[in-house]
């Protein structure tokens, strides 16, 4: 079937209109959306708008246990990890929001391979597999060629048994032959965030640069999944404009791309904004709190099931922990937000794009993580194993996700106790796997999981399925 070729446009009016029409929701219309949630039936776009205005504090509680509900069906109890890598910081925009705008005056730098190389052996000793490289916009001093050399460095360093299994990038929108060659260098998900759907705030927050072209930022999967990169993860940068706007703007686009490729969002990111320097958080007037981000992150989880969602150490500890509950997939640990950053912070000094909240290693987050129940996982199978795009949205529709990932990321965190842990953390972790294995139906995959364990001791390494 011939797909349709435009890009996506987001109707601002629409939304807007939406947002006036699901205001004073009935109790009775948010419950028939609930059910509808709880069963994975489809809800429309005015449903999410009557999510969005839910006030009552015992219907925002069945909504965040259907959310947690849908969460462990579709993704159990896994929590996969990563780290950023950021390279330069050269930008040529000035987003008001970001400490790399143009008019903030200091050392911009870009990373030597050799430097690159450093950073990456840093993160594979905190036993990393899986990066998000971060850059600034600066098509002089980090082009393309750049990043494609920075790609292949990375996919090159080993440190003893450490190795970067997947690269997600995160720049600038570019085109579609840049695209292409990113894919070439097999990169895992293009990240980009929209930063706002709201056409208008967008054109504020992005004074007088590149990035200030709503239409080519908002397309710019478009073009990325023309170029074939088939996973393509989104976000949006809270405290920029209405969350109830953005929710809707994320859900629309979403359903662009599976209208036109088949298949949406990889991933959905959900920062929210931080101090950062030159950056006056007051001006801003749709700052978060607490628990109005848990909702949008409830009703994002809601909306799209299938999707992944990742949550930053822009967050504390406390708050990680809250919205793993209500939906998160995916958390970043022990990361630096510089350029350099990992080295720095060795040598006790900070160079950050914005400030982080949650300060601890990957090994305290791994602990803390099992004593809360969940799984950490390093796994980077899929994409190894060519399930992407359609073909890994597939399997998580059939919730048969569960088969392969769990005993995947069970391997995984095997493997970072014998390579990364203490004699301790390694009893800890084969405890806890074996008994998270004993839950496992299958048997044989079961064995698999309590084999690999014997392997991993053994010497064998990058186990999986
Ligand atoms: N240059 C690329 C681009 O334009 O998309 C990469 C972006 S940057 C390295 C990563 C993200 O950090 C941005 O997309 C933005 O959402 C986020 N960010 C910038 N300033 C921030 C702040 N003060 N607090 C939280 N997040 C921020």
């Amino acid at each position: 079937m011939e797909r349709f070729k435009e890009h996506v446009k987001i109707d601002r009016e629409k939304i807007f209109q939406l947002l006036e029409e699901g205001k004073n929701p009935s109790r009775e219309d948010i419950l028939e959306i609930l059910r509808k949630a709880e069963n994975k039936e489809k809800i429309t776009h005015l449903d999410i708008a009557k999510l969005l205005h839910i006030e009552d504090a015992d219907l925002v509680e069945k909504m965040f246990q259907i959310a947690g509900k849908i969460k462990k069906d579709v993704y159990g109890n896994r929590v996969v990890l990563f780290a950023p890598l950021y390279i330069s910081d050269f930008c040529v925009n000035n987003c008001v929001y970001c400490g790399y705008k143009r008019e903030n005056k200091f050392h911009r730098r870009r990373l030597t391979m050799e430097e690159i190389k450093k950073e990456v052996m840093i993160l594979e000793e905190m036993g990393h597999k899986r990066l998000a490289l971060e850059a600034g916009e600066d098509p002089v001093n980090c082009d393309i060629e750049y990043i494609l050399e920075a790609i292949d460095t990375i996919y090159d360093t080993y440190n003893k048994n450490g190795k970067i299994r997947r690269i997600n990038v995160n720049i600038a929108a570019t085109t579609v032959e840049n695209y292409r060659r990113l894919n070439e260098k097999g990169i895992g998900t293009y990240i980009l965030f929209q930063e706002t759907y709201d056409e208008e705030v967008y054109k504020k927050v992005h004074p007088k640069c590149l990035k200030g072209n709503y239409d080519y930022h908002t397309t710019s999967f478009d073009r990325a999944m023309e170029a074939g990169i088939e996973d393509v993860g989104a976000g949006v940068l809270f405290g920029l404009a209405d969350p109830k706007f953005e929710v809707l703007g994320l859900v629309m686009h979403n359903e662009h791309l599976e209208k036109r490729f088949g298949v949406g969002f990889h991933t959905i990111s959900v920062p929210r904004l931080r101090p950062a320097e030159g950056v006056n958080l007051e001006t801003f007037p749709y700052l978060l709190d607490d628990e109005t981000f848990k909702k949008i992150v409830t009703i994002i989880r809601i909306a799209v099931p299938y999707t992944g969602m990742i949550l930053s150490t822009r967050e504390t500890a406390e708050m990680r922990e809250i919205l793993l509950q209500h939906g998160i997939s995916q958390v970043s640990a022990g990361s630096c937000t510089g350029v350099g950053g990992y080295e720095e912070h060795i040598k006790g000094r900070n160079v950050n794009q914005f400030a982080t909240a949650d300060e601890r290693s990957p090994k305290q987050v791994i602990e803390d993580l099992m004593a809360a129940g969940y799984i950490p996982s390093y796994c980077t199978s899929c994409y190894r194993t060519g399930r992407v795009g359609e073909k890994f949205m597939e399997i998580a529709k059939s919730e048969k996700i569960h088969n392969l990932c769990k005993p995947n990321a069970l391997t995984t965190l095997v493997e970072y106790a014998v390579d990364y842990g203490d004699k301790e953390l390694l009893a800890k972790v084969e405890k806890f796997v074996k008994e998270q294995a004993a839950t496992i139906e299958n048997k044989k995959l079961e064995q698999f999981v309590l084999k690999n364990i014997d392997k991993l001791k053994a010497g064998e390494r990058d186990l999986y399925l």
